[in-house]
């Protein structure tokens, strides 16, 4: 991969064990010729010291004529072919934050990088990568940065972002004054990596209760920076791998577990026993939060429903009634990156947002479709990714955020051209959703290229057998997809189905029972109207009034009955909602998507009910499908509350209730592999409930790519490299 240092490594290693010859990079990976000197040692080396952030797939030695070589060379690549692959951004690294705060020319400098950490999609603006390729290409190199960049043995050989005082970018005012406007309650928009953040001090009450009304956002969780894992630890129980996933080059957003001691507000996250936290990325945030000596709130600088700022003027128009003060940097941002949210659960991680720092990483796909034409995937329509594929692996785009804002639509777009230009990208075929009304459907219709639509479930399970590299030939396979929803192959709304199938071909075997939206749109916002559906439908519409005061359930009961703006959706975000109306912990309006199933799972983590001990659901077998009705379920809930279960205890046994019929019924298909995915499954209680009730299965999880929409495009690339091959046709 370009730009981590590899190839000056294999440098020095040459000259380590005195053997001559070059290393350049080809369209295959990087090749080495070697003569003489220590073999033996040279390839030991090669293989156990290689730089953490340069992932080797393989070193394949082979025998070749001497070239009479008497020195060892690096050999610049002059191309611009695809495999002149672009890294994704690096948090700085330890050699660097050293000479930030160490005394010398980069001490408190606060764009310090080098060849293994710093910018690099987030600078990117078109291939080969060389300086005049990034937004450094308006800063000259100074004559001592022109020394590193030069010399082989240096850190900062052939780095393109390299900077100094002298010559790179700046702040627009000191970080001394920021940390000091922030311990007094400020709120500060700073420009990062790849957009702009809005700054508090996040012991500070007031200053948190500001930002929510100033920015609309009464209850979502908001994002936090510590200057270190021990800042981190002093609020949450970290764990070994935790920790090291803090420190990644990926500086991830990571969810944590808070600590019963932990005396940071609630309203940080209301109703949540999870934080998200993030180490500093680059040196200005090491500097920021040594200055400031506290945890911040660190959460993206936009209005809300629109993309996060990234030029100073959008962040004064946008951020005006919002930020007290700004802080602006002169390096151009190439295009705007989230930070990413990741989480280790059921053993693993869990990439739920995968934007900075994870993006763009290509997922390889089975060798079967090494012969698919090239494809671009245009994804979902909320948490909208696309994807290029070509056969041999799928790049999915960074996370691009919901296609109701016109102005994501524009950067989706605008993305969309960039990254065919960047990989050297030419779809001959276009893929999306079955949903007519995505506006990635949309655009894709109007790409001019011949469209394949795919259905939004069968996406979901493809992206889960394309992401832990299922092939084609290993069987058929179970999936097992929970979601909101999303349009099924005859029109149908479906959110909670099971699935039996391949790449090419799935078909629905079993599904939740189809449950009314009273009031359509609004039941997708309002958890009491699911509730009293949930009710309605399971015939225990009597006792829901005690549930739902207030609220005019006669009027919603003849809708329900009259099927008057009452569509059947078999959705299973729905029914989470429900449950959590049942236990008081929904808000009578969401104000952000999966708030109510997160206050819920929030609560079954408490519980302590194992595999098996869940509430039982029933299985109707008339029909073609096998429906499964949570009617039952309903009726131990309601008795458990009237007899005084903790709700604890009722959270979680609805979780291991709803994984437990799920997984039983995946088992009866008798498939090869079983599959989770659907938005759903980014509860970890749910994940770990199905994948102990898989404890024997092959079990498909996601890890790297989400669960939720942003991993849809990978299906969609899968299943239309498949279709295109015909490589597997429909089982049985
Ligand atoms: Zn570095
Ligand atoms: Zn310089
Ligand atoms: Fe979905």
């Amino acid at each position: 991969m370009q730009g981590v240092g590899f190839r000056p490594f294999v440098w020095r290693l040459a000259r380590e064990y005195g053997v001559a010859g070059w290393v350049k990079n080809d369209a295959e990976g990087v090749l080495i010729h070697a003569e003489g000197g220590d073999h033996t040692r040279f390839l030991e080396a090669l293989r156990r010291d290689a730089p953490p952030i340069s992932a080797i797939d393989a070193i394949e030695p082979c025998e070749t004529e001497a070239k009479g070589a008497e020195a060892f060379n690096i050999v610049l690549s002059q191309t611009g072919q695809a495999a002149t692959r672009v890294a994704p951004d690096l948090a700085t690294c330890p050699d660097c934050l050293e000479e930030v705060t160490s005394p010398g020319r980069r001490q408190g400098y606060a764009f310090t990088n080098c060849t293994n950490c710093g910018p690099r999609l987030s600078i990117v603006v078109s291939v080969p990568y060389d300086r005049q390729a990034t937004t450094m290409r308006g800063f000259e190199m100074c004559p001592a940065c022109r020394a590193e960049y030069d010399d082989p043995a240096d850190r900062r050989f052939h780095a393109q972002p390299i900077a100094c005082p002298d010559c790179g970018p700046r702040l627009s005012r000191s970080v001394e004054d920021v940390a000091q406007e922030l311990r007094a309650g400020s709120i500060v928009a700073i420009k990062g990596i790849g957009g702009y953040h809005l700054v508090l001090d996040a012991t500070n009450v007031h200053a948190i209760d500001r930002l929510r009304v100033r920015k609309k956002r009464p209850t979502k969780p908001l994002a936090l920076m510590a200057s270190s894992p021990r800042m981190v630890e002093a609020h949450c129980k970290v764990s070994p791998d935790e920790r090291a996933l803090l420190q990644d080059p990926a500086a991830p957003v990571l969810l944590l577990p808070r600590r019963q001691d932990c005396d940071l507000p609630d309203r940080l996250a209301p109703g949540l026993d999870l934080l998200g936290w993030m180490l500093p990325m680059t040196p200005l945030h090491h500097l920021l939060m040594h200055a400031v000596g506290k945890p911040v709130v660190m959460t993206s600088g936009n209005l809300s429903g629109r993309p996060q700022a990234t030029t100073a003027e959008r962040a004064e128009a946008d951020l005006a009634g919002i930020a007290d003060s700004f802080l602006h940097h002169d390096r151009p941002i190439a295009r705007r990156l989230d930070d990413s949210v990741a989480q280790l659960a059921a053993g693993g991680l869990r990439v739920h947002r995968r934007a900075r720092g994870y993006a763009p990483a290509p997922v390889h796909l089975p060798g079967a479709f090494a012969k698919a034409p090239p494809v671009l995937a245009f994804g979902a329509h909320l948490k909208s990714t696309f994807c290029l594929g070509d056969g041999q692996q799928a790049l999915m785009s960074h996370h691009l955020g919901d296609l109701d804002d016109p102005d994501t639509v524009a950067e989706y777009e605008r993305a969309l051209d960039d990254y065919r230009v960047l990989f050297d990208h030419d779809p001959e075929l276009a893929v999306c959703d079955l949903h007519p009304d995505y506006r990635s459907t949309r655009l894709a219709e109007a790409s001019g290229l011949p469209l394949m639509r795919v259905a939004h479930h069968h996406a979901h399970m493809a992206a889960a057998m394309a992401e832990n590299g299922w092939k084609p030939d290993d069987g058929p396979v179970a999936g097992i997809v929970l979601d909101g929803l999303g349009l099924g192959p005859d029109g149908e709304l479906l959110g909670g189905e099971l699935l039996l199938g391949g790449y090419a071909q799935a078909e629905t075997i079993a599904r939740l029972k189809p449950v009314a939206l009273p009031g359509g749109e609004a039941a997708q916002r309002e958890p009491w109207r699911n509730l009293f559906a949930q009710l309605h439908a399971a015939g225990l519409e009597a006792r829901a009034a005690p549930f739902i005061p207030g609220k005019p359930l006669d009027q919603v009961s003849a809708m329900i009955d009259g099927g008057f703006n009452a569509p059947l959706c078999s959705s299973a975000g729905r029914l989470f909602d429900a449950v959590a109306a049942a236990l008081g912990l929904a808000p009578e309006k969401l104000s952000f998507e999966g708030e109510a199933a997160m206050r819920l799972e929030a609560v079954a983590r408490r519980g302590s009910c194992d595999a098996g001990e869940g509430y039982p659901f029933a299985i109707e077998t008339g029909g073609a499908l096998r429906v499964i009705d949570p009617a039952p379920m309903w009726v131990a809930l309601l008795s458990d509350l009237e007899n005084g279960t903790s709700h604890a205890e009722i959270a979680r046994r609805f979780h291991v209730g709803l994984a437990d019929v799920f997984c039983d019924e995946a088992r009866r298909a008798g498939a090869a592999g079983v599959a989770l995915s659907g938005g759903c499954f980014h509860n970890a209680t749910l994940l770990e409930a199905a994948i102990s009730g898989l404890s024997g299965d092959r079990v498909l999880s996601h890890s790297t790519v989400p669960a939720g929409d942003g991993g849809i495009a990978l299906g969609q690339i899968a299943i239309a490299a498949a279709r295109t091959l015909d490589v597997f046709s429909s089982p049985a």
